[in-house]
Protein backbone atom coordinates (compact mmCIF):
# COMPACT_ATOMS: atom_id res chain seq x y z
CA UNK A 1 0.00 0.00 0.00
CA UNK A 2 1.20 3.77 -0.82
CA UNK A 3 -0.15 5.23 2.11
CA UNK A 4 -2.44 4.72 5.65
CA UNK A 5 -5.09 6.85 6.86
CA UNK A 6 -4.52 8.28 10.37
CA UNK A 7 -6.56 9.88 12.93
CA UNK A 8 -4.41 13.05 13.78
CA UNK A 9 -6.20 12.95 17.19
CA UNK A 10 -5.87 9.29 18.35
CA UNK A 11 -3.22 8.17 15.49
CA UNK A 12 -5.27 5.11 14.70
CA UNK A 13 -4.12 3.94 11.65
CA UNK A 14 -7.89 4.18 9.91
CA UNK A 15 -9.89 1.04 7.34
CA UNK A 16 -10.44 1.10 4.16
CA UNK A 17 -14.19 1.26 3.51
CA UNK A 18 -16.49 2.27 0.62
CA UNK A 19 -16.36 5.67 1.56
CA UNK A 20 -15.04 8.90 0.04
CA UNK A 21 -12.55 8.76 2.62
CA UNK A 22 -11.75 6.52 6.22
CA UNK A 23 -13.22 8.15 9.35
CA UNK A 24 -11.98 7.50 12.87
CA UNK A 25 -14.42 5.09 14.54
CA UNK A 26 -13.94 6.81 17.80
CA UNK A 27 -15.96 10.11 16.82
CA UNK A 28 -12.46 11.97 17.60
CA UNK A 29 -14.29 14.73 14.85
CA UNK A 30 -10.15 15.36 14.19
CA UNK A 31 -8.73 15.91 10.90
CA UNK A 32 -7.97 12.64 9.10
CA UNK A 33 -4.61 12.59 7.28
CA UNK A 34 -2.74 10.63 4.80
CA UNK A 35 0.92 9.25 5.56
CA UNK A 36 2.36 8.03 2.82
CA UNK A 37 5.29 5.39 2.90
CA UNK A 38 8.07 6.84 0.90
CA UNK A 39 9.32 9.75 2.98
CA UNK A 40 10.75 10.85 -0.45
CA UNK A 41 8.67 13.39 -3.46
CA UNK A 42 8.89 10.80 -6.04
CA UNK A 43 9.05 13.40 -9.73
CA UNK A 44 7.35 10.86 -11.92
CA UNK A 45 6.78 10.95 -15.49
CA UNK A 46 3.59 11.47 -15.86
CA UNK A 47 1.24 14.89 -16.79
CA UNK A 48 -0.50 17.40 -14.37
CA UNK A 49 -0.38 16.66 -10.58
CA UNK A 50 0.24 12.92 -11.36
CA UNK A 51 3.84 13.91 -11.56
CA UNK A 52 3.67 13.97 -8.10
CA UNK A 53 3.77 10.53 -5.53
CA UNK A 54 1.89 11.89 -2.76
CA UNK A 55 -1.77 11.10 -3.87
CA UNK A 56 -3.81 8.73 -2.40
CA UNK A 57 -5.07 6.83 -5.46
CA UNK A 58 -3.64 3.73 -7.35
CA UNK A 59 -3.98 4.83 -11.17
CA UNK A 60 -3.71 8.67 -12.14
CA UNK A 61 -6.83 9.72 -14.79
CA UNK A 62 -5.92 11.13 -18.05
CA UNK A 63 -6.40 14.51 -15.92
CA UNK A 64 -3.02 16.54 -17.36
CA UNK A 65 -3.50 20.32 -15.25
CA UNK A 66 -1.31 21.38 -12.24
CA UNK A 67 -0.61 24.79 -10.86
CA UNK A 68 2.47 26.48 -12.38
CA UNK A 69 4.89 28.56 -10.93
CA UNK A 70 6.65 31.49 -12.16
CA UNK A 71 9.10 34.28 -10.74
CA UNK A 72 7.49 37.36 -10.46
CA UNK A 73 8.91 40.40 -12.25
CA UNK A 74 6.86 43.42 -12.12
CA UNK A 75 4.81 42.70 -9.02
CA UNK A 76 7.56 41.78 -6.87
CA UNK A 77 9.18 44.98 -8.48
CA UNK A 78 6.13 47.07 -6.85
CA UNK A 79 6.61 45.36 -3.11
CA UNK A 80 10.19 45.43 -3.13
CA UNK A 81 10.58 41.32 -2.91
CA UNK A 82 13.54 39.87 -4.55
CA UNK A 83 12.36 36.47 -4.51
CA UNK A 84 8.24 36.45 -4.91
CA UNK A 85 6.94 33.22 -6.32
CA UNK A 86 3.37 33.08 -8.01
CA UNK A 87 2.12 29.80 -8.06
CA UNK A 88 -1.01 29.67 -9.95
CA UNK A 89 -4.17 27.36 -10.80
CA UNK A 90 -6.27 28.64 -13.28
CA UNK A 91 -6.54 29.00 -17.45
CA UNK A 92 -3.00 31.62 -18.49
CA UNK A 93 -1.62 29.51 -21.76
CA UNK A 94 1.26 31.99 -21.90
CA UNK A 95 2.17 30.07 -18.41
CA UNK A 96 1.29 26.91 -19.87
CA UNK A 97 -1.29 26.78 -17.13
CA UNK A 98 -4.72 24.71 -18.38
CA UNK A 99 -7.66 24.89 -15.70
CA UNK A 100 -10.51 24.94 -17.11
CA UNK A 101 -12.75 26.19 -14.29
CA UNK A 102 -10.10 28.74 -13.17
CA UNK A 103 -9.46 27.60 -9.61
CA UNK A 104 -7.88 24.81 -7.13
CA UNK A 105 -10.82 23.56 -6.79
CA UNK A 106 -10.59 21.24 -10.21
CA UNK A 107 -7.33 19.58 -8.58
CA UNK A 108 -9.45 18.38 -5.68
CA UNK A 109 -12.44 17.42 -7.65
CA UNK A 110 -9.97 15.29 -9.75
CA UNK A 111 -8.46 13.45 -6.96
CA UNK A 112 -11.62 13.13 -4.85
CA UNK A 113 -13.28 11.05 -7.78
CA UNK A 114 -10.83 9.46 -8.89
CA UNK A 115 -10.39 8.20 -4.55
CA UNK A 116 -14.07 7.37 -4.59
CA UNK A 117 -14.07 5.36 -7.90
CA UNK A 118 -11.30 3.21 -6.41
CA UNK A 119 -12.93 2.69 -3.17
CA UNK A 120 -16.52 1.87 -4.88
CA UNK A 121 -18.59 5.32 -4.54
CA UNK A 122 -20.34 5.59 -7.84
CA UNK A 123 -22.36 9.16 -6.10
CA UNK A 124 -20.89 12.26 -4.52
CA UNK A 125 -22.59 14.84 -2.77
CA UNK A 126 -20.96 18.40 -2.90
CA UNK A 127 -21.56 21.61 -0.65
CA UNK A 128 -20.04 24.49 -1.83
CA UNK A 129 -20.46 28.26 -2.38
CA UNK A 130 -19.07 28.19 -6.30
CA UNK A 131 -15.51 27.43 -7.38
CA UNK A 132 -15.84 23.57 -6.15
CA UNK A 133 -19.47 23.22 -7.51
CA UNK A 134 -18.06 24.46 -11.03
CA UNK A 135 -14.77 22.33 -10.82
CA UNK A 136 -16.92 19.02 -9.38
CA UNK A 137 -19.67 19.77 -12.26
CA UNK A 138 -16.42 19.73 -14.83
CA UNK A 139 -14.52 16.78 -13.84
CA UNK A 140 -17.74 14.70 -13.03
CA UNK A 141 -19.20 15.43 -16.61
CA UNK A 142 -15.57 14.59 -17.59
CA UNK A 143 -15.32 11.48 -15.65
CA UNK A 144 -18.76 10.36 -16.26
CA UNK A 145 -18.83 10.22 -12.41
CA UNK A 146 -22.70 11.11 -10.79
CA UNK A 147 -22.40 13.80 -8.55
CA UNK A 148 -25.16 15.74 -6.72
CA UNK A 149 -23.96 19.71 -5.90
CA UNK A 150 -25.79 21.64 -3.16
CA UNK A 151 -25.14 24.92 -3.82
CA UNK A 152 -26.40 28.57 -1.86
CA UNK A 153 -29.14 29.69 -4.85
CA UNK A 154 -27.75 33.73 -5.10
CA UNK A 155 -24.02 31.96 -6.34
CA UNK A 156 -26.35 30.34 -9.20
CA UNK A 157 -25.31 33.16 -11.63
CA UNK A 158 -21.86 32.07 -11.50
CA UNK A 159 -22.26 28.58 -12.27
CA UNK A 160 -20.55 28.63 -15.59
CA UNK A 161 -18.12 26.03 -16.86
CA UNK A 162 -16.75 25.02 -19.96
CA UNK A 163 -18.47 21.65 -20.51
CA UNK A 164 -20.87 20.19 -18.04
CA UNK A 165 -23.11 16.69 -18.22
CA UNK A 166 -26.52 16.74 -16.82
CA UNK A 167 -26.75 13.12 -16.91
CA UNK A 168 -24.52 12.82 -14.43
CA UNK A 169 -24.52 16.55 -12.57
CA UNK A 170 -27.45 16.96 -10.45
CA UNK A 171 -27.57 20.46 -8.86
CA UNK A 172 -29.69 21.62 -6.24
CA UNK A 173 -29.76 25.78 -5.25
CA UNK A 174 -30.72 25.90 -1.45
CA UNK A 175 -32.54 29.45 -0.81
CA UNK A 176 -29.81 30.59 1.95
CA UNK A 177 -26.47 30.70 2.62
CA UNK A 178 -23.66 28.52 2.40
CA UNK A 179 -23.74 27.28 5.61
CA UNK A 180 -27.51 26.19 5.05
CA UNK A 181 -25.95 24.38 1.54
CA UNK A 182 -23.51 22.95 4.23
CA UNK A 183 -26.23 21.93 6.40
CA UNK A 184 -28.68 20.46 3.44
CA UNK A 185 -26.05 18.23 2.38
CA UNK A 186 -26.11 16.71 5.48
CA UNK A 187 -29.81 16.27 5.40
CA UNK A 188 -29.41 14.73 1.98
CA UNK A 189 -26.63 12.36 2.78
CA UNK A 190 -28.98 11.22 5.67
CA UNK A 191 -32.04 10.76 3.73
CA UNK A 192 -30.65 9.12 0.74
CA UNK A 193 -27.36 7.64 2.15
CA UNK A 194 -25.30 8.89 -1.11
CA UNK A 195 -22.01 9.31 0.26
CA UNK A 196 -20.79 13.02 0.81
CA UNK A 197 -17.29 14.15 -0.32
CA UNK A 198 -16.46 15.73 2.87
CA UNK A 199 -15.16 19.19 1.66
CA UNK A 200 -11.52 19.40 3.41
CA UNK A 201 -11.90 16.86 5.84
CA UNK A 202 -11.66 14.49 2.76
CA UNK A 203 -7.84 14.12 2.42
CA UNK A 204 -7.78 12.81 -1.19
CA UNK A 205 -8.97 17.03 -2.20
CA UNK A 206 -6.18 17.98 0.63
CA UNK A 207 -3.69 16.10 -0.84
CA UNK A 208 -4.71 16.90 -4.44
CA UNK A 209 -4.01 21.02 -2.55
CA UNK A 210 -0.76 19.95 -1.37
CA UNK A 211 0.75 19.31 -4.98
CA UNK A 212 0.69 23.18 -5.42
CA UNK A 213 3.70 23.36 -2.82
CA UNK A 214 5.00 20.53 -4.47
CA UNK A 215 4.98 22.04 -7.79
CA UNK A 216 6.25 25.19 -6.32
CA UNK A 217 9.18 23.37 -4.54
CA UNK A 218 10.35 21.40 -7.32
CA UNK A 219 10.57 24.86 -8.92
CA UNK A 220 12.43 27.03 -6.42
CA UNK A 221 14.25 24.00 -5.62
CA UNK A 222 13.63 24.40 -1.78
CA UNK A 223 10.87 25.75 0.87
CA UNK A 224 9.55 29.30 0.89
CA UNK A 225 10.12 31.51 4.03
CA UNK A 226 6.39 32.35 3.61
CA UNK A 227 3.06 30.99 2.18
CA UNK A 228 0.23 33.37 1.15
CA UNK A 229 -3.54 32.03 0.83
CA UNK A 230 -7.17 33.46 1.68
CA UNK A 231 -9.28 30.48 3.26
CA UNK A 232 -13.12 29.81 3.61
CA UNK A 233 -12.97 26.00 4.98
CA UNK A 234 -9.27 26.10 5.76
CA UNK A 235 -8.43 22.97 3.68
CA UNK A 236 -5.81 24.82 1.69
CA UNK A 237 -3.50 25.98 4.65
CA UNK A 238 -3.59 22.79 6.47
CA UNK A 239 -2.93 20.59 2.92
CA UNK A 240 0.12 23.27 2.48
CA UNK A 241 0.85 22.39 5.76
CA UNK A 242 0.66 18.82 5.52
CA UNK A 243 2.57 18.72 2.57
CA UNK A 244 5.33 21.11 3.93
CA UNK A 245 5.57 18.63 6.96
CA UNK A 246 6.38 15.67 4.00
CA UNK A 247 8.86 17.87 2.35
CA UNK A 248 10.45 18.34 6.03
CA UNK A 249 10.22 14.58 6.25
CA UNK A 250 12.29 14.12 2.96
CA UNK A 251 15.16 16.68 4.26
CA UNK A 252 16.23 17.72 0.67
CA UNK A 253 13.97 20.98 0.51
CA UNK A 254 14.56 22.39 3.79
CA UNK A 255 14.03 21.98 7.44
CA UNK A 256 11.59 24.67 8.56
CA UNK A 257 7.83 24.65 7.36
CA UNK A 258 6.95 28.11 5.68
CA UNK A 259 5.35 30.84 7.47
CA UNK A 260 1.48 30.30 6.88
CA UNK A 261 0.06 33.99 5.99
CA UNK A 262 -3.59 33.13 5.77
CA UNK A 263 -6.86 35.75 5.24
CA UNK A 264 -10.38 36.79 4.53
CA UNK A 265 -12.56 39.46 3.34
CA UNK A 266 -13.98 41.65 6.02
CA UNK A 267 -16.42 41.79 7.41
CA UNK A 268 -16.00 37.86 7.82
CA UNK A 269 -13.03 37.05 9.11
CA UNK A 270 -13.86 34.07 12.03
CA UNK A 271 -10.58 32.60 11.63
CA UNK A 272 -8.51 35.84 11.49
CA UNK A 273 -10.02 37.13 14.54
CA UNK A 274 -9.85 33.51 16.54
CA UNK A 275 -6.06 33.42 15.67
CA UNK A 276 -5.36 37.46 16.71
CA UNK A 277 -6.55 36.66 19.93
CA UNK A 278 -4.47 32.71 19.79
CA UNK A 279 -7.81 31.14 20.42
CA UNK A 280 -8.76 27.65 19.39
CA UNK A 281 -12.21 28.31 19.58
CA UNK A 282 -14.37 30.40 17.19
CA UNK A 283 -16.58 33.14 18.92
CA UNK A 284 -20.06 32.86 17.49
CA UNK A 285 -20.74 36.40 16.89
CA UNK A 286 -17.95 36.29 14.66
CA UNK A 287 -19.28 34.22 12.14
CA UNK A 288 -22.02 37.08 11.82
CA UNK A 289 -23.13 38.51 9.30
CA UNK A 290 -26.15 36.04 8.40
CA UNK A 291 -26.24 37.73 4.69
CA UNK A 292 -22.58 36.79 4.78
CA UNK A 293 -22.59 36.67 0.84
CA UNK A 294 -24.19 40.08 0.15
CA UNK A 295 -21.40 41.74 1.99
CA UNK A 296 -18.17 40.33 0.54
CA UNK A 297 -16.32 40.35 -2.74
CA UNK A 298 -15.18 37.12 -2.48
CA UNK A 299 -18.16 34.77 -1.97
CA UNK A 300 -16.38 31.75 -1.74
CA UNK A 301 -14.32 32.60 1.51
CA UNK A 302 -17.94 32.58 3.60
CA UNK A 303 -17.54 29.05 5.05
CA UNK A 304 -19.30 29.19 8.94
CA UNK A 305 -17.50 26.15 9.93
CA UNK A 306 -13.81 26.05 8.96
CA UNK A 307 -11.81 23.61 9.88
CA UNK A 308 -10.01 25.61 12.79
CA UNK A 309 -9.62 24.21 16.54
CA UNK A 310 -10.15 20.21 15.69
CA UNK A 311 -6.68 18.63 16.18
CA UNK A 312 -4.77 19.00 13.35
CA UNK A 313 -7.27 21.90 11.96
CA UNK A 314 -6.07 25.39 10.65
CA UNK A 315 -5.23 27.13 15.08
CA UNK A 316 -2.41 23.80 14.63
CA UNK A 317 -1.12 24.55 11.29
CA UNK A 318 -0.78 28.21 12.52
CA UNK A 319 0.59 27.43 15.82
CA UNK A 320 3.30 25.06 14.22
CA UNK A 321 4.34 27.37 11.59
CA UNK A 322 3.93 31.15 13.61
CA UNK A 323 1.86 31.87 11.28
CA UNK A 324 0.10 35.24 10.92
CA UNK A 325 -3.63 36.12 9.75
CA UNK A 326 -5.15 39.53 8.12
CA UNK A 327 -8.54 40.78 6.82
CA UNK A 328 -8.97 42.31 4.02
CA UNK A 329 -11.64 45.02 3.23
CA UNK A 330 -13.54 44.60 -0.36
CA UNK A 331 -12.14 48.03 -1.47
CA UNK A 332 -8.39 46.78 -0.86
CA UNK A 333 -9.26 43.26 -2.69
CA UNK A 334 -10.55 45.10 -5.83
CA UNK A 335 -7.90 47.36 -5.48
CA UNK A 336 -5.71 44.43 -5.51
CA UNK A 337 -7.04 42.76 -8.57
CA UNK A 338 -6.22 45.63 -10.66
CA UNK A 339 -2.74 46.34 -9.83
CA UNK A 340 -2.26 42.36 -10.07
CA UNK A 341 -3.63 42.32 -13.51
CA UNK A 342 -1.67 45.31 -14.75
CA UNK A 343 1.40 44.51 -13.65
CA UNK A 344 1.28 40.17 -14.21
CA UNK A 345 -1.26 40.41 -17.07
CA UNK A 346 -3.94 38.20 -15.54
CA UNK A 347 -7.15 38.65 -14.32
CA UNK A 348 -7.23 36.74 -10.56
CA UNK A 349 -9.93 35.04 -8.68
CA UNK A 350 -11.41 37.31 -6.04
CA UNK A 351 -9.95 35.02 -3.10
CA UNK A 352 -6.59 35.07 -4.62
CA UNK A 353 -7.29 39.40 -4.47
CA UNK A 354 -7.50 38.58 -0.80
CA UNK A 355 -4.33 36.69 -0.17
CA UNK A 356 -2.53 38.76 -2.71
CA UNK A 357 -3.88 42.46 -0.55
CA UNK A 358 -2.44 40.10 2.18
CA UNK A 359 0.90 39.80 0.74
CA UNK A 360 0.81 43.95 0.60
CA UNK A 361 -0.48 45.05 4.14
CA UNK A 362 2.54 42.47 5.51
CA UNK A 363 5.14 43.75 3.42
CA UNK A 364 3.74 47.22 4.51
CA UNK A 365 3.94 45.79 7.95
CA UNK A 366 7.54 44.81 7.97
CA UNK A 367 7.09 41.02 8.40
CA UNK A 368 9.15 40.27 4.92
CA UNK A 369 12.47 40.81 4.49
CA UNK A 370 13.34 42.07 1.49
CA UNK A 371 15.30 38.78 0.37
CA UNK A 372 13.19 36.41 1.59
CA UNK A 373 11.19 33.61 -0.46
CA UNK A 374 7.68 34.37 -0.80
CA UNK A 375 5.11 32.21 -2.63
CA UNK A 376 1.98 33.74 -3.29
CA UNK A 377 -0.93 31.11 -3.90
CA UNK A 378 -3.20 32.48 -6.50
CA UNK A 379 -5.73 29.95 -6.36
CA UNK A 380 -7.84 31.17 -9.23
CA UNK A 381 -7.53 33.22 -11.78
CA UNK A 382 -8.21 33.04 -16.02
CA UNK A 383 -11.55 33.21 -16.09
CA UNK A 384 -12.31 35.55 -18.30
CA UNK A 385 -9.83 33.73 -21.04
CA UNK A 386 -11.00 31.05 -20.33
CA UNK A 387 -14.59 31.47 -21.29
CA UNK A 388 -13.45 32.64 -24.48
CA UNK A 389 -10.82 29.84 -25.67
CA UNK A 390 -12.97 26.86 -23.76
CA UNK A 391 -16.52 28.52 -23.84
CA UNK A 392 -19.05 28.36 -21.31
CA UNK A 393 -21.96 26.24 -20.51
CA UNK A 394 -24.69 27.28 -17.35
CA UNK A 395 -24.89 24.19 -15.19
CA UNK A 396 -28.60 23.73 -15.25
CA UNK A 397 -30.38 23.53 -11.66
CA UNK A 398 -32.20 20.57 -11.13
CA UNK A 399 -33.73 21.78 -8.50
CA UNK A 400 -34.32 24.79 -6.09
CA UNK A 401 -35.39 23.87 -2.58
CA UNK A 402 -35.98 26.00 0.83
CA UNK A 403 -33.56 25.65 3.47
CA UNK A 404 -35.68 23.96 5.85
CA UNK A 405 -37.40 21.64 3.36
CA UNK A 406 -38.28 18.24 5.41
CA UNK A 407 -35.35 15.37 4.17
CA UNK A 408 -38.62 13.31 3.20
CA UNK A 409 -39.48 15.69 0.41
CA UNK A 410 -35.89 15.98 -0.57
CA UNK A 411 -35.38 11.81 -1.25
CA UNK A 412 -38.86 12.08 -3.19
CA UNK A 413 -37.63 15.10 -5.34
CA UNK A 414 -33.67 13.74 -5.90
CA UNK A 415 -35.37 10.11 -6.37
CA UNK A 416 -37.80 11.16 -9.44
CA UNK A 417 -34.36 13.19 -10.32
CA UNK A 418 -32.24 10.38 -10.34
CA UNK A 419 -33.56 7.93 -11.65
ZN1 LIG B 1 -9.45 9.23 16.40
Amino acid sequence: LTHATVCVKCQLKLRRENKPYPTCPSECRSIVKNVYTSKRLTLRDLPGIWHYNWLPVKKPSDYAQRSVTYKSKYFSKELGLENLYVSFTGFWPEVKAYVGTGTFKELEAVVAIQYAKENGVNRLISASAGSAARAFAYIASREKFNVVLVIPEKVTEEMVVPMVDEKYVKTLAVRGDYCDAITYADKLHDSTGIAHDGGGRNPARRDALGTILLEAVEKIGFMPNHYFQAISSGAGAIATFEAADRLVGDGRFGKVYPKLHISQNEPFTPMVKAWTARSRTIESCDVEPENVLDVIYAKVLSNKKPLYGLSGGVFDALEATSGEAYGVTNREAEDTSKLFERLEGIDIHPAAAVATASLIKSVDQGKIGPKETVMLNISGGGLRRAEKELGKQRIPITIEVDKDSPPEELRDILHENLS
